[in-house]
């Protein structure tokens, strides 16, 4: 199976979704992580082009760790908009992976623009991928993809429809996340003064706690899109 996960900045497909996809990587399926915007404005100690670089090389160290496919979009970090440049980008990005399903931000009710925009343009690409006369590098998929929405931060405004029992993969989900360097030292805490660790680690607990399966002790969550064309049994396609 072919599997593509699309977030906003280096280190939201970590934090939201890398349990999930270290279970797909573990029986053998193609995974890839598409990352929208290249981090630039995140630091108070390194120049724009500095951060970049380094959280681009974040990124790929991440991917390594589950043998995924880094696909690098490098939008500036929050100026992130819907028009022709980012929604071709978004499809070849589709057109790349060819994937079977697709997990990304919700879009909208999350705490920033980028990330709304990331599952708004997901949105838009999974169908647009298909389509013969929107030309780009690639040709296009020969099927519309399955799209979940993981939660928003905080899972603000977020009910969870199904639930992927992460307690197996989690060791694995941290060591993706904490090759993000960058973001727990030189920012979170300057810029927000929280803990991501700890909010990564709350946020699996209680999501396990909502899905009450015995022995489950982390819990990654997700909505499907239910709009047209809706796929049926599309919960078949999680892992
Ligand atoms: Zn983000």
């Amino acid at each position: 199976m072919r599997v593509l996960a699309i977030g906003a900045h280096p280190d939201d497909i970590e934090f939201q979704i890398a349990g999930t996809l270290a279970k797909y990587a573990k029986r053998g399926d193609e995974v890839y992580m598409a990352i929208a915007t290249n981090g630039n404005i995140g630091s108070y100690r390194m120049s724009k082009k500095e951060i970049a670089e380094v959280r681009h090389a974040e990124a790929q160290k991440s991917a390594d760790v589950i043998g995924a496919h880094l696909i690098w979009m490098g939008f500036d970090d929050e100026f992130l908009f819907d028009n022709e440049k980012s929604r071709l980008t978004f499809i070849d990005a589709f057109r790349v992976a060819k994937p079977d399903v697709v997990f990304s931000h919700v879009p909208s009710g999350d705490y920033n623009p980028d990330h709304n925009m990331t599952g708004y343009l997901a949105f838009i690409a999974r169908i647009n991928a298909t389509i013969k006369l929107i030309e780009t590098e690639h040709p296009p998929m020969p099927k519309v993809p399955a799209l979940f929405h993981w939660p928003a931060l905080g899972l603000a405004k977020y009910i969870p429809e199904y639930y992927i029992d992460v307690t197996d993969t989690y060791e694995t989900k941290k060591k993706m996340w904490f090759c993000h360097d960058s973001q727990q030292g030189d920012w979170c805490k300057d810029a927000f003064g929280v803990s991501y660790n700890d909010m990564l680690e709350s946020e699996l607990k209680i999501a396990a706690t909502q899905a009450g399966t015995p022995g489950c002790d982390y819990a990654e969550c997700l909505q499907l899109c239910k709009s047209w064309p809706a796929i049926a049994g599309a919960y078949k396609l999680l892992p």
